[in-house]
């Protein structure tokens, strides 16, 4: 079973499972680090850094107790070696809760410890909420026990760790932004007319004939005398072509290119218009030319389709 409620049920069944191998901590129980502490947190207890004021009190310097989880942090792990709970969190990242964030650390201190002690830890996942709708996303609720031992295996603390395991949002890709056109005197009328909301195309003054993309010369007669009509917009896709890949900057994929075949008669390349969805573009589908933002903030002609009579 692969969907979420088996996962999350197949996690539940690891709960209190065995906790797998002790992860031993690099380091002993050590005053300099004792110093880091007292230094980060503006903590001078003599106990913890004045050795005559600590023999005189407690027989030896202690660690700050607060420090339990710092003695098996970076811990070595064996990969070959995991207890039910990696487990848990292996299905809960399979059932798409890849992000975590730590709710609260309970700890019980079980006595003080003294420098030279090494300190390792195991862990075990206790409960597992149902899933849970959170401001970060949805999510569920996860304690995990941490028992710090020593070599000789005395419990010298617990800790709870409530975790929140949850699915980020999917974020929208940044896809850059669309380049400007090169406007210049041949083609200065096409895009003076998007951002008047006229779709402009090309006409010769001397034969008629209907250009796009703008030229300085009729492909026809060769005349120098262009001028543009206004379109009525409509028109069908003759053909279309999708692109998937590789990106480019201010495109948003899939992005449905298009060849609109104008009711004037021109044809012009263009694109779909991006709130409409891109399944149902077909050949032969009559279409009217909107004009929209792009990534980027620029208006472009797009086309969306013309609702069909019955
Ligand atoms: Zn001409």
């Amino acid at each position: 079973m692969t969907d979420t409620a088996g996962l999350l049920d197949e996690a539940r069944a690891c709960l209190g499972g065995e906790p797998g191998p002790l992860r031993v901590g690099r380091d002993p129980v050590n005053l300099a680090m004792v110093h880091h502490w007292s230094q980060a947190l503006d903590d001078h207890n003599p106990a913890y850094l004045d050795e005559e004021f600590a023999a005189a009190t407690r027989g030896h310097l202690i660690a700050p107790p607060g420090m339990l989880q710092t003695w098996t942090m970076d811990a070595p792990r064996d990969p070959d070696a995991l207890g039910a709970n990696d487990e848990v969190m292996r299905l809960l990242d399979a059932a798409g809760y890849t992000s975590v964030v730590a709710v609260n650390y309970e700890h019980d201190y079980l006595r003080e410890l003294q420098h030279g002690e090494r300190i390792s830890v195991r862990s075990t996942a206790e409960d597992l909420s149902d899933e849970k709708k959170t401001a970060l996303g949805p999510g569920v609720f996860t304690t995990v026990r941490h028992e710090y031992v020593t070599d000789s295996g005395e419990i010298i603390g617990i800790g709870r760790m409530r975790l929140l395991k949850f699915k980020p949002p999917a974020k929208a890709p940044d896809v850059g932004v669309r380049p400007q056109p090169a406007i210049g005197r041949d083609n200065a009328f096409f895009w003076d007319g998007v951002e008047a909301g006229e779709l402009r195309i090309q006409t010769c003054g001397a034969c008629g004939l209907l250009h796009h993309p703008p030229q300085p010369l009729c492909r026809a007669c060769g005349s120098s005398d262009m001028g543009y009509v206004v379109a009525s917009g409509r028109g069908v896709v003759y053909s279309h072509v999708t692109h998937h890949y590789p990106p480019l900057p201010g495109v948003e994929r899939p992005h449905p290119v298009l060849l609109v075949e104008l009711e004037e008669g021109a044809r012009l390349v263009s694109e779909w218009a991006p709130d409409v969805s891109v399944d149902n573009i077909r050949i032969g589908q009559q279409v009217q030319v909107a004009f929209t933002t792009v990534p980027g903030g620029a208006l472009r002609p797009t086309f969306r389709p013309i609702e069909e009579q019955a």
